[in-house]
Parts: C-alpha cells; structure tokens; sequence
C-alpha cells in the first residue's frame, strides 16, 4: 500500500493553497454574507486549468486523474465551500457524464467548452415531489420527429441561474420503470427552458440554487446523452463521481474547522492560560484532527478506486456519509472551541458550520447513502 500522494498531486495541493489564499480568501465572506456567485473567481479558475483537471487533454481538460481533481477540491473547499462545491459538480457530474458517456460531437461542441472553464454546467434531477424518490419524477421527454419535447419542473437545480449547459433528466417511456429515463443536454437560452424561484439558503450561500421550469422545451435528438432509457444508470454514475467530490468539499471544510481550532485555542487566555491547555478542548482538537484523517483517507480512496477503473459506488458513499456527519459533528464543535466569537457574523467557524450542513443533505442524504451502503454489503 502507498498512502503518499504522487508528485503532480502534491503540487496541485501547494498550487491550488496559493491560488485560495490570493483570490478566495479576500472575498469567501462578501461572497457568503450576499450570497453572490463571484463571475470573475470562475474566469481566474478556468485560467489556472482548474474547471477540467480529469478531462483529457483533446477535450479542454488537464488529463489528470480523478484523484488529482479531489484534492483539488478538498483544498479549495477549505477556503470557500460554495466554489468548491460549484467546481466538485462541474467537474465531477457535467463534465465527467460527457466523457463517459457523449459522442465525439457532444464531446467537442459541450464537454471542451467546460473543461475550459468557458461554460458551467449544471445537474438537473431533483424535483419538488421527486428527492431521494427519484423514481417518483415527472418530467417527461415526448419524442417529436427528430426532436424531444421536455415537459416539467425540477427543483434544487445548483447553477441554475448561472449555468449554460444543463444535464436534465426525463421520462422517455415511464412504463420501462428504471429504463424508462433519459438524460438530456440543454444548453442555457433553449426556448422552453427557464429559471424558477432562486433559492435563499441557510448556507453554501455563493452557489446559486434554483427550480427549473421546462414548457414544451424542444430539444435535438443528437442531445440525447448515451442511449435512450440509459438516463437513470448515468445519474447513479454521475452519484458516484459527484459524491466523491462532497466527500472532498466536506473534508475540506473539516480542515478549515481543525485549522480555526488550534489557532484560536492557542490565542484565546482564560484562568491565566490558553483554552487549548483544557483537556476538555485539547480533546475536542483530537477527535476532530482523527476525523480528518479518517474522512481524507476514505475520500481519496473512493477517488484511487475510480482511477484504477474499479466499481467505487460504495467507497463513494461511504466518504460522503463519513466525512460530511465528520464536517458537521466537528463545525459545531469548533464553534464551541470559539465560544461567543464564534457564533457572530466574521468567525470563519460560522460560516463553516453553514456550509457543512448541506453535504449531509444533497447528492443523497445520510440516509441514502445508508441505504447504498447496506445494498452493497448485505447482498
Ligand atoms: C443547496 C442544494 C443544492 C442541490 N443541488 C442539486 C442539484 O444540483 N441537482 C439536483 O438534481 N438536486 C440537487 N439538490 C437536491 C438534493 O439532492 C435533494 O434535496 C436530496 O436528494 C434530498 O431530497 P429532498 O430534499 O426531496 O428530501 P426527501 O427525499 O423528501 O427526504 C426528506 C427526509 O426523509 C429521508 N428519507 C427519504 N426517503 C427515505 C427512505 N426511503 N428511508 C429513510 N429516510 C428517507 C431523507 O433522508 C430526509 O432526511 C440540491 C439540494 C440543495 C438543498
């Protein structure tokens, strides 16, 4: 067994540190506190080759490896968790659902566009009576001539508002039950195609999340991603890439969480002595800094188990389900750690706490990860 990481992957960490630290760190807060998606950090992102690091070099990408992309991720979410997230579900899902599965056209006309960081894309699932439920969606795609007719709302949609190539998915033929999906590319300004309530969120505030409403929204037969019936098959597969990448995001945040802990316990003197002389906090720092090395081995494993072209579904969720309760447990304990300063506006372990919440909630609930992780072991 090898734990070390390769060269390449170790500058990608050091690189990406140095990128946070000059243009994320200076705006994570106004970012979070307006809740604004910062258009010109996704331009010096695109620049630095960072929206495309597993995609090969012929489509716009680096042509690393998917691990190399993970820890990228892990150490952008330590600086802001919204743009690790926004990164994690362009790379991981939008972009990594083309390679695997788009035609050479699709590959050229939408996944080098993405790799390059000139376009976001988006994961269009969830709908407001179909979460966890996805067989209960509704949408529907009404094969027309050569064209595709989507009918449907679907909520929760994150760059809904600022994406420009949507993954969406639809019933082809209902009666087929799991086969009876699909999944389709949309490009932002199709007629038919719309952006409904933007949501106000509690946090993970830069990441822009919406509805998306679709009115006999008629769509090209050749943007049919992988064969008709196949949509439900390349979401899971979407799942898997994706939840590796909040497995990163979520360590990430847990870093930040260690980071702000023993910074602030070391300055902050009470009865005479800095709080991390208390067993009680030093403690607290413990668990968190065995969580942390927990939650990156279990993320970066499920990330190898995919570059070695293993099945990874189950490693995948189990990272999620580990390191974002880990990210949780451990945000609300740093807050503590932080006393009052931590509960005001401008502690970063605030913010943290925020963040945190949502990994336990999207591409899967804890519970649903549960439910992939018993499925998998009870067979
Ligand atoms: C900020 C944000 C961003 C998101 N981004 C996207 C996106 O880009 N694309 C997209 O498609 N979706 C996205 N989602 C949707 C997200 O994946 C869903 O919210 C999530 O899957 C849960 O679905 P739900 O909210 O409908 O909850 P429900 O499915 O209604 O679940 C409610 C509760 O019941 C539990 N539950 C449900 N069924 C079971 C069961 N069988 N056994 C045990 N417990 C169960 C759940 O675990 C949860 O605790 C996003 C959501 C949010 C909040």
């Amino acid at each position: 067994m090898d734990f070390k990481l390769t060269e390449e992957q170790e500058l990608i960490r050091k690189n990406m540190r140095e990128f946070t630290e000059k243009h994320v760190d200076p705006i994570a807060v106004e970012i979070d506190e307006t809740s604004r998606h910062p258009e010109e950090l996704f331009k010096k992102l695109a620049e630095g080759g960072w929206m495309g690091i597993p995609v090969p070099v012929e489509y716009g990408g680096s042509g690393s490896d998917y691990l190399t992309h993970i820890v990228a991720v892990d150490e952008l979410a330590r600086s802001c968790a919204s743009t690790g997230f926004t990164v994690s579900i362009h790379v991981g899902i939008a972009c990594m659902l083309v390679l695997l599965f788009g035609t050479e056209d699709q590959k050229k006309k939408f996944l080098a566009p993405m790799a390059r960081g000139e376009k976001l894309g988006a994961f269009v699932l969830t709908e407001p009576g179909a979460g966890t439920d996805v067989m209960a969606a509704t949408t529907t795609a009404v094969k027309d001539g050569n064209d595709y007719v989507l009918n449907g709302t679907k909520t929760f949609t994150s760059n809904g508002p600022t994406g420009d190539t949507y993954f969406v998915f639809a019933w082809t033929d209902k009666a087929a039950g799991r086969k009876g999906m699909s999944a389709f590319i949309v490009p932002r300004g199709t007629p038919g195609m719309e952006v409904g309530t933007h949501f106000k969120k509690m946090g993970l505030r830069s990441s822009q999340t919406s509805e998306m409403v679709f009115r006999n929204c008629r769509i090209p037969q050749e943007n049919l991603l992988g064969k008709e019936g196949a949509g439900l098959l390349m979401a899971m597969t979407g799942f898997d890439h994706g939840r590796t990448g909040i497995a990163a995001q979520s360590t990430g945040i847990l870093q930040a969480a260690l980071d702000e802990s023993i910074r602030y316990s070391k300055e902050r003197v009470q009865f005479g002595q800095p709080i991390s002389r208390q067993q009680a906090i030093a403690w607290m720092i413990a668990d968190m800094a065995t969580d942390l090395q927990a939650a990156r081995f279990l993320t970066y494993h499920a990330a190898w188990m995919k570059d070695q072209g293993k099945p990874f579904s189950k490693e995948a969720s189990m990272a999620k389900l580990f390191t974002s309760e880990a990210a949780m447990r451990h945000t609300i304990k740093a807050v503590q750690i932080h006393g009052g300063y931590g509960y005001v506006k401008g502690a970063k372990v605030e913010r943290l706490m925020r963040d945190a919440k949502i990994t336990e909630i999207y591409e899967g609930t804890s519970e649903a990860q549960r439910m992939v992780i018993s499925g998998n072991v009870l067979r």
